[in-house]
């Protein structure tokens, strides 16, 4: 079991970042779209002097969250294209750095609109993430659940997607806030693939909002969440994605760091 914390740190460098939050008892941080300059490939250099700040304060870089990919509606097949290969640069960035997991999202219709060809869309995602599974060597892939687009926001439909998929290195990322979002339950996703989960991105939301708060402060039921915890005896990574104490001044988020890292540390127990 790995207590993870994601990197979004306004106000301090990454060293101070870092350094607080190995003081406040997190074991792992997250590389994500904050560390990921919109030209991945020309600032390459960056992204492993943010490792570099990471592992110097002792902490272990569990995971990499991969550049977005985006609504498929008004994107042109090369911007598509253009996307996959940055997603490609970062899994390769991933295996260099030997990052366990990275953690990369659908291509989908549109937010809030109905898809009026499903089907081109899936065929888009199958061969989309065979590509990532094939690109990667030694990370894991993980596939993360989504808000309102219509696609993979359930257990049922991730399941349908790896099973179409066929790679059985193809895992899961569960991320509570966005399943939270589409109103579901952590132990029905569970039900479909827990087997397969092997992150957690934890945070709080309502129906129809991403809110990344902590955990008991918006509608999710955690209850739930700890219970299908310990049923399928989960000893994946859980990787904190509130909000919380990043709003907090520079000065003060040490506090509410600890705060924060005990919450997590209490749906184990
Ligand atoms: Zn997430």
């Amino acid at each position: 079991m790995i207590l993870s914390r994601n990197t979004k740190n306004p106000g301090l460098s990454h060293g101070e970042y870092y350094g607080m939050l190995a003081a406040a008892g997190w074991q792992a941080v997250d590389l994500n779209e904050t560390c990921f300059p919109e030209r991945l490939i020309e600032n390459e250099n960056y992204i492993h002097e943010v490792a570099a700040a990471a592992r110097g304060a002792g902490l272990v870089i569990g995971q990499c969250h991969a550049p977005m990919s985006f609504a498929l509606q008004n994107s042109t097949p090369e911007a598509v294209e253009n996307r996959i290969c940055e997603i490609e640069r970062c899994i390769a960035i991933a295996d260099e750095l030997d990052i366990p997991y990275t953690i990369v999202h659908p291509f989908f219709y549109n937010w809030n609109t109905e898809d009026p060809d499903p089907a081109f869309t899936e065929d888009v995602n199958i061969r989309y993430l065979r590509r990532l599974c094939d690109a990667a060597k030694k990370t894991v892939i993980c596939l993360e659940n989504m808000p309102a687009c219509g696609f993979i926001t359930n257990g049922k439909e991730m399941k349908a997607m790896l099973e179409q998929v066929g790679c059985d290195k193809l895992m899961v990322c569960l991320d509570t806030g966005l399943l939270f979002f589409c109103g579901g339950k952590t132990s029905v996703f569970f039900a479909e693939v827990g087997g397969r989960i092997r992150t957690l991105h934890l945070h709080d939301s309502a129906p129809g909002h991403d809110l990344h708060l902590l955990p008991y402060t918006g509608r999710g039921d955690w209850n739930d969440l700890k219970e299908t915890l310990r049923r399928y005896d989960y000893s994946g990574t859980l990787n904190s994605e509130s909000d919380f104490s990043c709003r907090m001044p520079a000065d003060r988020r040490l506090k509410w760091e600890c705060i924060e890292r005990e919450i997590i540390t209490s749906l184990l127990e």
